[in-house]
């Protein structure tokens, strides 16, 4: 399990934003067990939830060098990390009720500095609102389109270093950890 630094408070923002296929729930839709805003937290099975649940902590609730202001009920977005093809990648769920969320203020800058290493290599910064998915670099957002069913995209590294999307079958189980 992932050490924590923060903890999620009100905020259920990701058993909204993200689809959980062990739930057969789809990104954008409220899972039937959320109460938003509930005192002392929003699952009202929080006691017996799912493994997929318990074992989830978005990037803002692991990482100190996520700022404060970016928690996810506040920003509308959640920042995940996910080991891609030869790299790990940076996926950010955008609340599909506020669906430019992720390009304003704080959370695009953090989003764009999440383009380069602090070596100088490119890394991969995908954007998801519902099916639709962003590849985020230094110099461009490109709109990749939607990506309905079981198809994602995987994004890679191209001959170049630059990164190229694929649309593939999603053969995963695993749901909710951020599927790139
Ligand atoms: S998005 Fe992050 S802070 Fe919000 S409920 Fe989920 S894990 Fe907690
Ligand atoms: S079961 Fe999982 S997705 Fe549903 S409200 Fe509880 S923690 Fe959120």
């Amino acid at each position: 399990m992932n050490h924590t630094v923060r903890t999620c408070g009100t905020c259920s923002l990701c058993c909204k934003a993200m689809g959980i296929e062990e739930l057969k729930k789809p990104a954008g839709v409220w899972c039937e067990h959320a109460r938003p805003g509930r005192p002392g937290g929003a699952c009202s099975i929080h006691e017996t939830r799912y493994p997929i649940c318990r074992g989830f902590h978005c990037q803002w609730i692991v990482s100190p060098d996520v700022p404060e202001e970016l928690k996810p009920s506040k920003c509308k977005v959640i920042l995940t990390g996910v080991q891609g093809a030869g790299d790990d990648q940076l996926v950010a769920y955008c609340d599909p009720a506020d669906p430019g969320a992720w390009r304003r203020g704080a959370i695009y800058g953090f989003l764009k500095r999440q383009t380069r290493r602090p070596d100088g290599r490119p890394r991969t910064v995908i954007v998801r609102v519902g099916p639709r998915y962003w590849l985020v670099t230094h110099d461009a957002d490109l709109d990749l389109g939607e990506a309905g069913g079981r198809k994602r995209f995987r994004i890679e590294p191209g001959p170049d270093g630059r990164p190229v999307a694929r649309l593939v079958e999603d053969s995963s189980q695993s749901g909710r950890p951020a599927e790139a």
